[in-house]
Order: structure tokens, then sequence, then C-alpha cells
């Protein structure tokens, strides 16, 4: 499917003013507002977007409860709503190419990871969570006799998704797929620079038959449209994904209105710890270039942390600095790119004061951290190594959330678990080891909502994502992802 050609047919599609999409049409905001928006491949101007104001997001909640109100899609039985999940997914498979194209202009990741992370795997997602929703039970208590105790498990009504930029289609699935396959109706707000797949996403599952009103996109400023949805009386709980400054925002939104529920995933600083007896330390020094590398470590689980037994560091070090020197940045519409844009001048201006700031504090950089490809207009960064950071520096602590590793040894397995857990964080880890008392002992020590042994990164939708400490504590993915979209309900009924 990665076809050069298709592709660069694509790639200079000229893309329609974008509207909000609320009530299953497209809608100007109510006072025009609008932005350009810039694709990180260039610097240019390539469409714009409608901004949502207040006005507008309480439109787009009001048809949502009234979809919900409704029951058309509410009440209409699992069978019934599989039915449109499943079509959703293969709407979204025939289009994956022009989709991924889409969301790289606008935010640059490189194209053979967009594919598969971003369309791919959000029809996977609404397949996954369309395919389960005909088999979730609910339970009989064990009562005594004489009284029969259920519980059902309802939808909780208008769901809030907020999501971030770096995969705005697969986080924005991983939301509506279990909010929607559940009966939630939605209100989706996308990251300034990340909305078009998700606008166009609307419109798929409008077509492939979910009802009018039960999605609704409304594109705008986290400060206005985002701000207006935590604040809103009529969204029963808010499921996010981004900073934990915003993230910390949205729980006093919450406090402050109706006291929806809030799922919060946030950011991570997360620990890839190489002992010395890993199985193969040449592919450990590769997964690890991947695991920061890759979407120019735009990823929330990236292994910016480097934690290596410094009785093999210098080998392993100049095996990582080989494998991050091999990374290929470049054209994020090329196949063979292996690391694309960052996403916005500011992301990119953000990245570059933490490199200064860790230069500043005496960390050695072994490789990259400079700005490359400037004639093209785009945002590109060479990967950066830095060795010999100290826990009190920055770099150790601050989420980058760019190309950049910081190194750092240790002599034992009590020290490794130490530096791990010194952090605010708890997303993801990673221990490699042939060990597998110590792999045990890792998974159980490293404090992470996801711990991966001699690889990184994978992961598929049976298991749970989410954070420790303050990388959140909501959980996408797997079934336990409908608990945050779906209420208790117990009935207490006598039989005499
Ligand atoms: P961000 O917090 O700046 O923005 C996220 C979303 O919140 C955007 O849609 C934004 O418009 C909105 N927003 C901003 N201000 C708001 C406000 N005052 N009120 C309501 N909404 C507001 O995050 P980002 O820069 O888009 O994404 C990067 C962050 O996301 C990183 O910290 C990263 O680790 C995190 N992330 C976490 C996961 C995970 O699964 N835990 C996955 C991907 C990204």
């Amino acid at each position: 499917m990665l076809d050069q050609a298709r592709i660069d047919a694509l790639r200079h599609l000229p893309v329609a003013p974008q509207q909000l999409f609320i009530d299953g049409r497209e809608e100007a905001a109510a006072d025009g507002r609008r932005m350009d928006v810039v694709s990180p491949l260039d610097g240019k101007v390539f469409t714009s977007l409608a901004l949502a104001g207040a006005a507008d997001v309480n439109r787009a909640v009001a048809s949502a409860r009234a979809a919900f109100e409704r029951g058309s899609w509410s009440r209409a039985a699992p069978a019934e709503r599989k039915k449109v999940m499943l079509r959703i997914a293969e709407a979204i498979e025939r289009e994956a190419l022009e989709l991924a194209v889409l969301g790289v202009r606008d935010n640059g990741t490189e194209i053979s990871m967009a594919l598969k992370a971003e369309p791919l795997s959000a029809a996977a997602t609404f397949r996954y969570y369309g395919e389960a929703i005909d088999k979730v039970y609910g339970e009989i208590a064990p009562t005594a006799e004489g009284v029969l105790g259920l519980v059902r498990r309802e939808a909780l009504g208008v769901i809030g998704a907020i999501v971030p930029w770096n995969f705005p289609m697969m986080i924005g699935a991983w939301k509506l797929a279990p909010a929607l396959a559940a009966g939630n109706s939605v209100v989706l707000k996308p990251a300034e620079s990340a909305s078009l797949t998700l606008v166009r996403l609307a419109r798929i599952c409008v077509e492939a038959g979910l009802p009018e009103g039960v999605l609704n996109v409304v594109t705008g400023e986290g400060a206005v449209a985002g701000e207006a949805l935590g604040l809103s009386m009529d969204v029963d709980a808010l499921a996010f994904t981004g900073s934990g400054g915003v993230g910390r925002r949205l729980l006093d939104y919450a406090a402050r209105s109706n006291l929806k529920r809030v799922h919060l995933e946030l950011g991570g600083k997360s620990p890839n710890i190489v002992f010395a007896d890993a199985p193969d330390l040449g592919k450990a020094a590769k997964a690890a270039a991947n695991a920061i590398f890759r979407n120019a470590g735009q990823v929330c689980v990236a292994g910016s942390r480097l934690l290596v037994e410094n009785s093999v560091r210098e080998a392993f070090l100049g095996e990582l600095v080989k494998a991050a020197e091999a990374l290929r940045v470049d054209d994020p519409l090329a196949v063979t790119t292996d690391i694309g844009a960052l996403s916005s001048a500011e992301h990119l201006a953000r990245v570059e004061a933490h490199l200064a700031r860790a230069r500043q504090e005496g960390a050695e950089c072994l490789t990259g951290g400079a700005r490359i490809r400037t004639e093209t207009g785009g945002y590109f960064l060479s990967p950066a190594v830095f060795a010999g950071v100290t826990p009190e520096m920055s770099l150790a602590r601050a989420e980058v959330f760019g190309p950049v590793l910081a190194v750092q040894g240790f002599d034992s397995e009590d020290e490794a678990v130490r530096l791990a857990n010194e952090t605010d964080y708890g997303l993801a880890a990673g221990v490699w080891t042939a060990n597998l008392g110590r792999a045990h002992r890792m998974i159980a020590r490293v404090r992470a909502g996801l711990v991966h042994v001699n690889t990184y990164g994978g992961s598929d939708l049976t298991v749970p994502l989410g954070g420790f400490r303050q990388s959140g504590f909501g959980r996408d993915k797997s079934l336990h992802a409908f608990d945050s979209y779906t209420d208790l309900k117990s009935a207490w009924i006598s039989l005499t």
C-alpha cells in the first residue's frame, strides 16, 4: 500500500477550507473565525480551519445530547451498532492512503509510520470495539433467595474527547470507538495542528450509517473550544490525551462545572533499561534508537531515557550512535524516510530550547541535535543522543517530546530501579535482559503502565495503555476502555 507514485499523486491535492462538523453537517463557526493550516513539511499554508467558539461547542453538545436522547444510536441493539462500526472500519481502510497523506501534510509524521499508526490502526480500533460490544454482558449478583440483583453497564451520555496532534487518528479512535460502541454521543476537539483527518473521519462515520449528531467535531483552540467543552454542564465525561498542564485544567473545569468524570492520558519520560545480560545488545541498540527517534520523538511512550549498565555502556553507545545516524531524516512523504518533521514551528522552538538547556547544563552531545533540511522550509532535527546526563539535569526529568535521548549509566539492578522511578511520570518502560527472574522483578518494580521486555514500543489493542503517577489515570485500549465510557447501574428486584 505504500506506493510512492500514489503518494506523490496525493501530496499536492488541494484541501478545501475545513468547517466544524455539527449535527451531521459541515458548518462555519458562528463568529466566522478561522486559522491557517501550515504544513510542517515546508512551512507553507495549505488550507484553513474553522475556529469553534463557546457557542459552537454548546451547539455541538446540544446536538450530541439530542441524539443520545433520541436513542437511534444509544438504544440501538449492540449488534446494530456493531454493523455500523464495522462499516466505518472498512471505509477508513478504503481511504487509508488518502487519510495518511493528509495527516502527514498536517503533522509531519513519516508516512511509513503514519499509514500503520493512523488510519490502519484507527480502522482496527473501530473493528475491535464493534466486534466486542455484543459480547459484553452484565452481571447477576450472588444474592440470597427472594431477590434478584442485576448489574447493568450503561452508556454515560455525552463524552467530550480532547486529543493531541502526534497521532490524531489513532488516539482519536481509542476514545471514539469504545465511547460510540457503548452507545454514547461524542463531541471531539482535535489539536489545532492536526485536525484534518478527524474532520474527514466524522464524515466517514456518518456516511457509514452513524446517526447525525452522535459524533460532532469542533476544531479550534484549546483555550477556547477545549475550555468550553471542559466547562459544559451537559458533558458527562472528558476523555483526554495531552500534556499534564492541560490535564490539570480539565480537572479544574470539572470541579467548577458539573463534576464530570475526567480520564487523563498524559506525558512520559520513559526509561529504557539495558542490562549487560541482554540477549542481543546490537538489537537492543537499534530498538533504543527507534524507541526515541521514530515520529521525531513525538510519541507519548517514547523511550526518552536510556539507562545502560556501565560494564557495557561504551560499546552500547557506539552501536546506538551508529543506529541513530543510520536513521534517515527526510521528506515525510517519502516511503524510505525513517524520521519526519516536528509538528509545528512552535514545537520545534520548544525542542530547540531543551537542546540548548541540555548543553548548558553540561550533558555531552554524542550526535545530532541540529536543524537540518532548512532549505525545504520544514521543521527537521537530526536525532540527538546526550550522554553524561545526571538526575538533576532537566533532560533527565522534562518531557521533550522530540528526537532527544538522555543516557544514564547504572551498576546494579537496584540502582536501575531507582533511576527508572526517579521521575514524576510513569507511562512506559523497557527492560532488556535474558534473565527471566530479573525481567519479572523489573516488571513488578518499575512504576509504569506498560513495561516492555526485550522489545520497545510494540503492543496492540488487547492490552490497556495508560499511566501511573503524573502520566495520568485513564486507560485506552482493551475491554477495560469501556470502563471510561459506561456506568454501572444496580437493580434490586424483590421476587416475593
Ligand atoms: P496539549 O496538552 O498541549 O494539547 C492536547 C489537547 O488539549 C489539544 O487538543 C489542545 O488544543 C487541547 N487544549 C489545550 N489547552 C486547553 C485548555 N486550556 N482547555 C482544554 N483543552 C486544551 O498536548 P499536545 O502538545 O497536543 O500533545 C503532546 C502531549 O500529549 C505530550 O505530553 C504527550 O506525552 C501527550 N500524549 C500522551 C499520550 C498517552 O497515551 N498518554 C499519547 C499521546 C500524547
